[in-house]
């Protein structure tokens, strides 16, 4: 049996179903795929992350005897040449996403493929209600998973020592350059694997519920990019958490299964990629200036531009802050949650599509269990009680840096200083308010 091993977003040997599941003959291989990086900026910093992380995977596999064939071009194409070297099946890990999907089922006209769903703790197709049909509602779900509070530990798979590699050219020659990108530089916390990062969060873990939405204080565990790219399994990380034995270990382990949640959620209902998941025609606003302006950072609220300002240049943004964003955007500029996802994907180091999707539409309360329509976050309550001192909001727009912290908490109050070189408000924020409650209680009228 000649067995190709397709390491897609599962960029690690310790608990990898398709390193434990193969037997006798394999070629590892991974593919840059062309047509999605054909659609990246530039810049883009997870195109370095991910090289960076390839590479290490192809040393840690050559430390066990194997090795990984680096390919860049068209998956169709690469495995229509490597199905005529006789190859007799493909492993690989799924996605749920629209694209993964359709690729996914052109691929398999080529090559029997055998799929495993390795990048979450949960099969979607498990779990359901009493009545056989999918949870719609965090919490129930939550509360169904028995195994969460019964097992000290989740079974993670074992690294298959009886593997053999097949002959086959590994030298890599592809370079960032090769592919139109150039080294970038990445976070500080990326230069950090997903072992010390754990390491480190376990050791203060048990400020995680108190601090964990404000921003200054560094107490989440920045785990997020190396799940996306499975550095670290989630089954793994849970086991970690759970061997810890605290309150704030739970609160963790809950927010990891909101990611379950969203991916259950994408996997369920396919279609909640592109439309609202609560039927609501809302009128969304199509001012493509006021769009700009929340991108680029120049809204004239300071939380929001500072916010937007440091995402764009470091392609990370902490949950809080994402809140704080996406609802100013969905519901003060009454703009369309699908061009804030598209935007966040476009930047976002642990983009991750459904955790993208689900969490967007729970901002501009179209989706599954997603915020009230009528509780809007005031960017500036907001603000003052999670950067009470401006620290933030200083450290990112230099022109306020002089300015006092009571007056960036205040609604239009830093315009009044006519010495500030800083952007007008581009809407007032109980106005926007008001006008998106009245908005949303009509639909859920018409609806009702
Ligand atoms: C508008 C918006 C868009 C988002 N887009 C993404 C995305 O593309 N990819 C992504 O991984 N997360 C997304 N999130 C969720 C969340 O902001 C990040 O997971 C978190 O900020 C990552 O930092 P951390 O690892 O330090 O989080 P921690 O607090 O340490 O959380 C641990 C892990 O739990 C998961 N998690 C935590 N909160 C959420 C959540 N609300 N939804 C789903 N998973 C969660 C993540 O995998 C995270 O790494 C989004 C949230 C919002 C409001």
């Amino acid at each position: 049996m000649r067995q190709i091993l397709w390491f897609r977003r599962d960029l690690r040997i310790n608990d990898n179903a398709i390193l434990s599941s193969a037997f006798d003959e394999v070629l590892p291989i991974f593919i840059f795929d062309e047509k999605i990086l054909s659609a990246l900026n530039k810049d883009d910093k997870r195109v370095t992350f991910i090289y960076e992380s390839v590479l290490a995977l192809k040393k840690q596999l050559k430390q066990k005897g194997l090795d990984l064939a680096i390919f860049y071009g068209n998956p169709i194409e690469i495995f229509t040449k490597l199905q005529k070297e006789g190859f007799d099946e493909l492993l690989c890990s799924v996605d749920f996403d629209y694209y993964s999907k359709k690729r996914d089922k052109e691929i398999e006209k080529i090559l029997p493929v055998k799929r495993f769903c390795d990048s979450w703790i949960l099969k979607p197709w498990e779990v359901y209600k009493k009545d056989g049909t999918p949870y719609k509602m965090f919490t129930p779900f939550y509360k169904s998973l028995d195994f969460i509070w019964q097992s000290k530990s989740l079974e993670e798979f074992s690294f298959n020592t009886n593997l053999k590699l097949i002959n086959f050219d590994y030298s890599c020659n592809i370079s960032l350059k090769d592919m139109g990108f150039k080294k970038e530089v990445l976070p500080e916390f990326l230069k950090k694997d997903a072992k010390q990062l754990i390491e480190e969060f376990s050791k203060s873990i048990n400020s995680y519920v108190k601090d964990r939405d404000f921003f200054n204080k560094e107490s989440t565990s920045m785990l997020s990019v190396h799940l996306r790219f499975g550095l670290v399994s989630a089954r793994e990380l849970f086991n970690k958490i759970k061997e810890l034995n605290t309150n704030d270990g739970d609160a963790y382990i809950r927010q990891l299964f909101w990611r379950e949640f969203y991916n259950y959620i994408l996997y369920h209902f396919p279609m909640s990629q592109f439309e609202n998941f609560k039927k609501l025609n809302v009128p969304w606003n199509e001012n493509e200036d006021d769009f700009l302006a929340w991108c680029e950072g120049n809204t004239g609220v300071p939380i929001i531009d500072a916010s937007m300002r440091e995402f764009n240049k470091t392609g990370m943004m902490h949950n809080r802050l994402r809140m704080i964003v996406s609802s100013y955007l969905t519901k003060n500029l009454l703009i369309n949650w699908k061009k804030g996802e598209r935007y966040f994907a476009s930047k976002l180091l642990d983009y991750e599509a459904s955790s993208n999707i689900g969490s967007w539409q729970w901002a501009a309360s179209t989706g599954v269990d997603s915020v009230p329509y009528f509780r809007i976050f005031n960017p500036y309550l907001q603000s003052a009680k999670f950067d009470k001192e401006a620290v933030f909001i200083k450290s990112v727009i230099k022109e306020l840096e002089n300015i006092d912290a009571k007056t960036l908490h205040k609604e239009g109050a830093v315009q009044e200083n006519l010495f500030v070189d800083y952007p007008k408000q581009i809407v007032s924020i109980s106005f926007s308010r008001q006008r998106t409650i009245d908005t949303f209680k009509r639909l859920q009228n018409e609806k009702d």
